[in-house]
């Protein structure tokens, strides 16, 4: 006899994350390396984040604050909820993963769209649980109306996840698109579906038309939970710290699920204090803004197409613009030292995703993609 895993978890691709620094620089013999591949903050932690995090070292013999009383104090005033809207997991992936194994058994089934943030079908592969993916629509955003139909065809669709702005593509789905699409999953089956709306980059939002994920969640409370993140703009990825706005009555049975020290005492005390430096959120905004519009310009000079993105990435079409796939743009930048992010894993073969670094580290990786399109060049000669 030999121990064997269930068919749906020998059939799993795991989650690919960026490459590390530390890894391609062994790898590649490189002393500088840059690495643009996983939309962390360049700017680095919050500096209260750091200050708070060296005041509580003395106290890491205790047991972290299950019910994280401070931060969801901090949280509620920010988003201007109750505390029991609130609850709190190690990342958001975390929060994924609880929602899943909270609403879904074997069997039953959640929509999402291709070219959606993976973590959902990845999540729910891991419980068995089928992941229903409609075809995007044109330009590489979410057709919702195929993922209504989805919805309502499917007897065992529980949840539908939806990013937005949504990861790798950068692309979103309006306020009032949205809303007309929350209304009419709110009356499937009796009102028996959730809206998982994935706010992680709603911090670095600048389209007028793509609304506040709280805003939508105080329109529909009982459907709609909100997933956000101190791992992109409060700069705490290394953390794992994230939070979902919902109905005190859908987050009780997450909390029954949720491991009772999920958080540790330094996540639970650098996002309090992360939260309350928004001035540092501000800077971090800011400076995604210029980087942003360098890269759309750099790009532009370089006849490489790209998505406009309202996130602190931009999806860029390398095939057109370079000749090439996306994984083989990555394979060769890497050896000149900066990191992107291939997304074959989303069926972008032709796409590379970068995200917005520091102004010096936007110029080194776009010099890179010069670099590329001199060598397709004398290629194709
Ligand atoms: C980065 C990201 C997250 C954040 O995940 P954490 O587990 O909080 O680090 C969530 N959703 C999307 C779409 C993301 O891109």
């Amino acid at each position: 006899m030999t121990i064997t895993a269930p068919e749906y978890i020998r059939q799993l691709n795991p989650y690919v994350p960026g490459k590390p620094i530390e890894e391609t620089k062994r790898e590649f013999k490189l002393k500088r390396v840059i690495k643009l591949a996983s939309n962390e903050n360049p700017l680095g932690p919050s500096p209260k984040a750091r200050l708070a995090l060296a005041k509580i070292t003395k106290e890491l013999h205790r047991y972290p604050d299950g019910a994280a009383f401070h931060l969801k104090n901090a949280l509620s005033k920010h988003e201007k909820v109750t505390p029991s809207n609130l609850i709190i997991g190690n990342g958001s992936n975390e929060i994924i993963d609880m929602l899943i194994r909270t609403f879904c058994v074997a069997g039953d089934s959640i929509v999402t769209s291709k070219g959606a943030f993976i973590a959902y079908k990845i999540c729910s592969q891991i419980h068995g649980v089928r992941s229903n993916e409609t075809e995007m629509g044109s330009d590489l955003r979410f057709d919702l109306g195929a993922m209504l139909e989805q919805v309502k065809r499917d007897a065992k669709a529980r949840i539908v996840f939806l990013a937005n702005p949504n990861n790798p593509t950068g692309t979103y789905v309006r306020g009032d698109e949205l809303r007309k699409f929350i209304a009419e999953v709110s009356k499937v089956r009796g009102g028996s579906v959730l809206v998982v709306l994935d706010s992680a980059y709603c911090e670095y939002v600048t389209a007028k038309d793509l609304p506040n994920p709280t805003t939508i969640f105080g329109e529909f409370p009982e459907t709609v939970v909100v997933l956000k993140t101190f791992s992109k703009v409060y700069g705490l990825a290394g953390l794992r710290v994230g939070y979902a706005i919902g109905s005190p009555e859908i987050l009780n049975q997450l909390e029954k699920v949720r491991m009772p020290f999920n958080l540790n005492s330094l996540a639970l005390v650098a996002a309090e204090a992360a939260l309350k430096d928004q001035a540092f959120v501000k800077r971090a905004v800011k400076a995604n803004t210029a980087g942003m519009k360098f890269w759309e310009k750099g790009l532009k000079g370089l006849g490489i197409p790209f998505w406009p993105s309202q996130g602190n990435f931009i999806l860029a079409n390398v095939a057109e613009g370079l000749g090439k796939p996306g994984g083989e743009v990555y394979q060769s930048c890497l050896r000149r030292g900066v990191i992107f992010r291939p997304v074959a894993n989303y069926g972008l073969l032709h796409a590379l995703r970068i995200s917005i670094g520091t102004a010096a580290e936007n110029k080194i990786a776009l010099a890179a993609l010069a670099q590329e399109k001199k060598t397709s060049r004398a290629g194709r000669a």
